[in-house]
């Protein structure tokens, strides 16, 4: 894939770059080491003044990324706004919060006959980063916040059609005063990957992206014994009951399903609704999807802009003309408009069966598959009868289905009566093949920590391991 940025609302073509040589690399590679070496003496204090610095950086700029973020994606530029914001603040979290995510963890000490014990969190090095372009920004900064305040270095491999927010990201971290090389944007393509996982100066990666990159990245890692973390594709189901809001169920849904132009991982896919509401339903969420506006993105009053690239309209196209072509019903949308750039209308698709790609696979566009199910248990059997688990979402004012939706659903994350959603308080991540680990909140800083376990007795027999047994 060639490094380029290219306008999907128009398929122009407007910058491409080289790839680095390998000696290129080679070079980023040891200045992120030296910036890590770098980085071991300062202090968190030191680290969350840059951060902070990060953040009025990325406000102070945010009309200009929007605008790059959306010429080079076709995100509309109101949500590449509120993008980088959303980074902002999660930059002025991590500055805030680090001290006490890092703070060493006190121990029982009389449990383990210490005089002292207690769990120490330290940086790891230089982690690698694969990035997708769906949220340019907030993909990377969700892992180099927590990554740079812990005192690890970042390589960020961004995907190949985003790299003028790739170096961007390298700006503001320099520009911010963090060390030179302590957040490097490297642009390769994913061919480079296996090379740079293979360098013993990288100590772990972190990747956002699809099923197939997860397996050939954790191969990699796995052969050179280094740490992952993977968030995958997902499926999201979107379970309506009975007792939901329905006007407000709907409305969210048309949100849920088409929000970043229907490419969000954790975006509604799957609308799983009982059968004595479906109709209902139905009508009120295919007229939203109708209403929506799809245009220029840079227009404010676009609702849904170009997908990224010409294959991905294809690929989205094409499940939806094999669920058609198997007898399935399209209730609006369907058909992508003539005409240039990458545009796709809002879909509902319904009467799927488990032979139709829409099923099983995940669609990366803004088209809905809509389910009637006729209970509560067919409702958890659709909505877990997939591959992945990455985010879900259900409605009901019933507490008690509430609590069972909660640990029915097998999922990294469970929404009742509101849209899925990442927040720096909350942990992120998937189950199955949405992948594993987790970012955000406390344990997305310490996946890329040691976690390292301190013992200290006073030598005496009773106290040094007395009882204990040596693995
Ligand atoms: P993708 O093809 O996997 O690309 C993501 C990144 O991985 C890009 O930087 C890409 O580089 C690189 N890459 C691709 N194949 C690779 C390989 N074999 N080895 C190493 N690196 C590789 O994903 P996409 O289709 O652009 O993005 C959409 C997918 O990401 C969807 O499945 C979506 O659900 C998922 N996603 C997940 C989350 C989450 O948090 N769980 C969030 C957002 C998106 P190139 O661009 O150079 O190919």
């Amino acid at each position: 894939m060639p490094i380029a940025t290219t306008n999907p609302a128009t398929g122009q073509v407007l910058k491409t770059y080289e790839a680095m040589s390998t000696e290129q690399l080679d070079d980023a590679i040891e200045r992120t080491d030296l910036a890590y070496q770098q980085l071991l003496g300062t202090t968190v204090e030191q680290r969350a003044g840059w951060m902070n610095a990060a953040a009025d950086l990325l406000e102070g700029d945010r009309d200009e990324i929007a605008r790059i973020m959306t010429t080079e994606m076709g995100k509309t530029y109101v949500a590449a706004q509120a993008e980088v914001t959303k980074c902002a603040s999660a930059c002025r979290f991590y500055a805030d919060r680090a001290p006490s995510f890092l703070a060493d963890e006190p121990a029982d000490a009389t449990a383990v006959k210490a005089t002292r014990a207690f769990v120490r969190y330290q940086p790891i090095g230089v982690v690698l980063a694969v990035m997708p372009w769906n949220f340019p920004l907030w993909q990377v900064i969700r892992f180099a916040a927590p990554a740079l305040m812990a005192g690890n270095t970042g390589l960020l491999k961004h995907a190949s059609n985003v790299p003028q927010t790739a170096l961007l990201l390298e700006d503001v971290f320099r520009r911010a005063g963090f060390p030179e090389g302590a957040f490097t944007a490297l642009l390769v393509g994913s061919d480079a990957v296996d090379r740079i996982l293979s360098d013993p100066r990288v100590r772990a990666a972190t990747l956002t992206g699809s099923e197939r990159a997860g397996r050939s990245i954790a191969q990699s890692a796995g052969r050179e014994l280094k740490k992952t973390v993977l968030e995958l594709g997902g499926s999201d189901p979107f379970v309506v009951m009975p007792s939901a809001d329905l006007d407000r169920a709907a409305e969210v849904a048309t949100t849920a399903r088409c929000q970043n132009n229907g490419q969000s991982c954790i975006a509604a896919k799957r609308f799983i609704v009982h059968t004595d509401v479906f109709d209902a339903f139905a009508e009120k969420f295919a007229a939203n999807m109708a209403a929506l506006r799809v245009g220029d993105p840079m227009d404010t009053d676009t609702d849904v802009g170009p997908l990224a690239s010409e294959g991905g309209r294809d690929e989205v196209h094409a499940q939806v003309r094999d669920a058609v072509d198997n007898g399935a019903t399209v209730l609006c949308g369907g058909e992508p408009p003539a005409g240039e750039g990458w545009f796709y209308p809002p879909t509902v698709v319904t009467d799927l069966t488990p032979q139709m790609r829409m099923w099983r696979e995940e669609v990366f566009g803004p088209v809905a598959g809509l389910y009637r199910v006729s209970s509560y248990s067919e409702a958890i059997e659709v909505a877990n009868g997939t591959a992945f688990g990455l985010g879900s979402n259900a409605w009901t004012r019933d507490p008690a289905e509430q609590e069972r939706f909660a640990t029915d659903l097998d999922a990294g994350n469970v929404f009742i009566n509101g849209m899925t959603t990442s927040f720096p308080e909350l942990p992120f991540g998937g189950v199955k093949n949405s992948g594993y680990g987790r970012e955000l909140s406390a344990l997305g800083m310490r996946e890329f920590c040691n976690t390292k376990t301190v013992w200290v007795g006073d030598g005496a027999a009773a106290s040094a391991g007395a009882g204990a047994h040596a693995e």
